[in-house]
Order: structure tokens, then sequence, then C-alpha cells
């Protein structure tokens, strides 16, 4: 099959990515206070683009699944006082209008998501029309079709600022890693679609924010493009990934030591 994205470089208004390209911000957003102080020492370690889940798709019933749309002014609150842009996480075209609504700068598929071609086909057709870079993250299975299928749907509804983001991949076995990386597959994707942005997800991967520096590292020296690190300002309160999330300060430790050979997104 042909592997064509009709794609443009993957910037934001004013601002041209230089590499890694560095989201970082909370799992999920808590509480108007948890958001804005993170975010604010985020900003103040240089970090341009802000992450936080705002719907939240859990594994089994009665976790906490999100403030909902209750968090955007939030964001946007962020925006407005740090100038950092804003992402988040969308699975239904509900989510994509009220990112819209509130300015969202740039959007992401979860893993489930990409999973579900009906869900990725809704989010799709909720973008037609709309110029917004996006995110697209591994199926939580290791499927490489499904990954490129996902991103053909966002693509031909019109999105040309496009990225992959690779966050491991689901296993029954005990590894180190939360979810396997399976290097293999972002590989090949970079082989078969070679000016796509690839962005690692080393949270995700590793599970523990011990090891987040040594897959940090990986992604850099495969010469992958960017890295989307979950922070929070008291990572061991969080409401969800409390054993990944990393504080700002640790994350300006992790993002000093890394070592990036330069090359063009
Ligand atoms: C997340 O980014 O917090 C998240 C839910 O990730 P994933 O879709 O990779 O599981
Ligand atoms: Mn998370």
């Amino acid at each position: 099959m042909e592997n064509k994205l009709d794609l443009l470089p993957l910037e934001l208004p004013g601002y041209k990515l230089e590499r890694p390209m560095l989201i970082a911000g909370p799992c999920s957003a808590e509480t108007e206070e948890q958001v804005l102080t993170t975010a604010k020492q985020l900003a103040a370690q240089g970090v341009k683009i802000f992450r936080s889940g705002i719907w939240k798709p859990r594994t089994r019933p009665g976790a906490f699944e999100g403030v909902g749309t209750v968090g955007l002014p939030w964001l946007k609150k962020v925006k407005e006082e740090t100038g950092m842009f804003i992402s988040i996480e969308v699975a239904t075209a509900h989510h994509v209008y009220e990112a819209l609504k509130f300015g969202v700068d740039m959007l992401w598929v979860g893993a489930r998501t990409t999973a579900n071609p009906f869900a990725v086909q809704e989010v799709a057709d909720a973008l037609a029309g709309v110029d917004i870079p996006v995110l697209v993250k591994n199926p939580v299975n290791p499927d490489l079709e499904l990954w490129i299928g996902a991103m053909e749907r966002i693509n031909q509804a019109g999105i040309k600022r496009l990225g992959a983001i690779h966050r491991g991949f689901s296993t029954y076995d005990k590894t180190k890693y939360r979810n396997n990386p399976e290097w293999q597959i972002p590989i090949e994707l970079r082989r078969r679609i070679p000016n796509l942005p690839i962005i690692t997800d080393p949270s995700h991967i590793s599970g523990k924010s011990e090891m987040i520096a040594e897959v940090s590292q990986e992604a850099m020296d495969l010469n992958f493009d960017g890295l989307i690190i979950e922070s929070h300002m008291c990572p061991e309160k969080a409401w969800s990934d409390a054993s990944q999330q990393v504080t700002p300060d640790h994350l300006k430790l992790i993002m000093d030591d890394l070592v990036v050979r330069q090359s063009a997104i």
C-alpha cells in the first residue's frame, strides 16, 4: 500500500519547532491550582507546549475519568498567563468542538482511540475544515497499519500538520516497561513516511519516573523528533499515573542531560 501523507511542517503560530520538540504537563488536569502552578513552573524551565488530559480513558470504571469541560478555562488561563501552547487528548467529536471553543492549540488522539477506526473517523470528521496540528499516538496493540490508518483518516480530513506519538505497546508479559517500546515499529514508520515527525512518550513507555531519562535518550539516539513527558508539581499526589510523572525541576535535569545530535524535523 502507498504510504503517502500530505504533510506540512509541524509548527505552531510564531513558533518554529526545534529538536527535540518538548511537550510537558500533567497526565490529568485536576484543579485550577494544580494546572496553573505546574504550568508556571514548566514555563519557567522554558517549556513551550503544555499537555494536560481533560477527558481520561481509564482501563477500569471507577477511576478518575478527568474533570471534563470545566478544566478547559484553566488551560485557557495557562495560555494567557504563560504564553505556552495548549495540547489535549480528544476522543470524540464533542471533545474536538469543546477544545476548539476554548482555543486549544494542538490535539492528540490517544492510544485506545487509535485502535478504533470508527472513533478515529468521528474525530477526523469533526476536524474537517479545521487547521490545527494533531498528533496520533500508536494504538495499544503493536499494529503499524492501524497507526498509519488513523493518521491517514485525520490527514484525509485536511489536517496537514500531523505527527506520530510513540507511547509503547501493551503486552501480557512482565517486562521492565509499562508499555513495550518495540522500537522497530516507529523505526519502520520513519522508513515508510520519512517526513512524519515522531515524538516519543517515555512516560507511558516506562511507567516510572526513574526510567524517563533512559527512554528519552534512546529516542534521541534514534533521531526521533520530540518528547512528550508527564510533569506534575507534586507527582506522588497525582490523580492518575502518579508513578511516572516528574516534577518540573526533575524534567529540567532530564532535558539538561539529554545528548541531542542536531537534525531538522
Ligand atoms: C495520556 O497521555 O495520559 C494517555 C492516556 O496516554 P495513552 O493514550 O498513551 O495511554
Ligand atoms: Mn497518563
